[in-house]
């Protein structure tokens, strides 16, 4: 049997060849990444470091609940096994092949976020190697700083190879109330007022048209009436706004994006109707398979003058009206998924002059998904990211950027992240911040 130490010596061994080739390289894990396809990448031709066999959940501490995974288990996986023990991580991403490295290293939000922050905001302890292939053990007590910039570096700092992180105990069903509002104002105060009360587990919102808002509600019950399931013919974001109450399994409810991956099965023709998902179905819906298949077909996107928009955006709370009231006049594309965001203190990642303009930690991540992107004279992915840096806010790095060095390094902190990649990767391997997002030429 292969342990953790023989595939830290392997990937490290694999690292301290890499620096002699002296260009940058690209991480290969077991699955596929939640980045949307760029057909002119040509990240992909990269040498790459292979971290495939990270996989295995290796201790659940029942006692002090606790969790030790390497990094490439999937949140599928994870809660598979964490429910074993009664337990759940305290941040589950919906999608179930997003694994806990790249939560890590990029970002995770999910409705139990509204109080607890990212999946990153519950680790307690990070193996890294860096880019001399050296093993680091970070804690907020041993290398202190890196632990801190982890989070957010999108895999420039170093490998994360195992992690550490705080569970939860569970219940094994969730019962779902939606709050149905039909105006801005009215969704908002009970959102705030919800995630102020403290009086549910889960809180996030749909926001389905400018008169169609949907406060989503959950709480971990012991018995439930009947069970729905959203795997296969039912579509989940649907439901919301039939429904006034539902019961899911508690791993199900983890997952109820998952099948649409979000509602971008809206993107793919007939894909909503019935028909369609009883024939096509197990091969296309389950956010594993749609990008899959997004991958394999990216060359078709040459052919459009620009992708879909989907990315994640996090708007200070303070903001958020005044980013809706924008949104929807100026942007216009629903369903909008919103979720509450605390971030327990302000990330050393993002600019500290750039943080003091925030209100706070509470952000509103707004996560759009399939804007079309096809109008000759607007690039609403440029559009949505000016708007979000002029309200102070953080657009996440999982699709196309239009930043210029000048205003990236303006919301992250560049002191901050010189520091530690000079400690971590003196020999660039793992590429700088901004060069790996860089805009790309469409
Ligand atoms: C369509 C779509 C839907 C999404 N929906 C959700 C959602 O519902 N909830 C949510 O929380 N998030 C969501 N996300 C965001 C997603 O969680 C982040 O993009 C996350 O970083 C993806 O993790 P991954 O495991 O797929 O890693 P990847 O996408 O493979 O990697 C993310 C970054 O981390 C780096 N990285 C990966 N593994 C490691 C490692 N072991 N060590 C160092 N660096 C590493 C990579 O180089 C890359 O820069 C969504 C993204 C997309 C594109």
């Amino acid at each position: 049997m292969t342990t953790h130490q023989d595939k830290l010596s392997s990937i490290v061994e694999q690292v301290k060849k890499l620096i002699s080739l002296k260009q940058p390289i690209k991480i290969s894990k077991a699955v596929d990444s939640h980045f949307v396809p760029n057909p002119y990448d040509t990240r992909s031709k990269l040498p790459k470091v292979d971290l495939s066999q990270m996989t295995e959940v290796l201790q659940i501490d029942q006692a002090n609940l606790t969790c030790t995974a390497e990094s490439g288990v999937t949140f599928s996986d994870l809660v598979r096994e964490t429910l074993k023990h009664g337990l759940i991580p305290y941040t589950v991403p919906e999608l179930k092949g997003i694994t806990i490295g790249g939560a890590v290293s990029g970002c995770s939000i999910e409705s139990m976020s509204y109080k607890y922050g990212g999946f990153h905001d519950s680790c307690i302890e990070y193996e890294v190697i860096t880019g001399t292939g050296d093993v680091l053990t970070c804690t907020p007590e041993n290398n202190h700083d890196l632990f801190n910039m982890i989070h957010g570096s999108y895999g420039t700092l170093g490998l994360l190879t195992k992690l550490k992180f705080k569970l939860l105990p569970a219940k094994p069903f969730v019962k779902m109330e939606y709050r149905k509002h039909s105006d801005f104002s009215s969704f908002w105060r009970d959102l705030k007022e919800r995630c102020t009360a403290d009086d549910y587990d889960f809180v996030d919102g749909i926001i389905h048209s400018p008169k169609e808002f949907i406060v989503c509600l959950g709480k971990m019950v012991e018995k439930a009436p009947y069970l729905s399931s959203y795997e296969w013919m039912k579509i989940f974001y649907k439901s919301t706004q039939k429904k006034a109450e539902d019961f899911m399994t508690i791993d199900q409810y983890f997952f109820r994006y998952d099948t649409e991956c979000h509602w971008l099965t809206k993107t793919v023709p007939l894909m909503e109707t019935k028909p369609a998902r009883l024939l096509l179905g197990k091969t296309l819906l389950g956010s594993t398979n749609l990008i899959k298949w997004s991958n394999r077909v990216k060359q078709i996107m040459k052919l459009k003058r620009r992708p879909e928009v989907v990315v994640d955006v996090f708007i200070p709370s303070n903001k958020f009206e005044e980013f809706f009231r924008w949104y929807e006049t100026d942007f216009d594309f629903f369903p909008l998924w919103i979720v509450p965001y605390k971030a327990p203190k302000m990330y050393p990642w993002i600019d500290e002059k750039y943080a003091n303009a925030m209100d706070g930690e509470m952000f509103i991540d707004c996560a759009v998904y399939g804007k079309p992107n096809s109008d000759p004279k607007i690039d609403y992915s440029e559009l949505l990211e000016k708007k979000t840096i002029e309200l102070n806010g953080i657009k996440t790095l999982i699709s196309r950027n239009h930043f210029d060095p000048e205003t990236f390094w303006r919301v992250y902190s560049r002191n901050n992240y010189e520091k530690a990649k000079s400690q971590t990767d003196p020999h660039n391997l793992f590429m700088n911040l901004y060069d790996k997002f860089a805009p790309k030429n469409y």
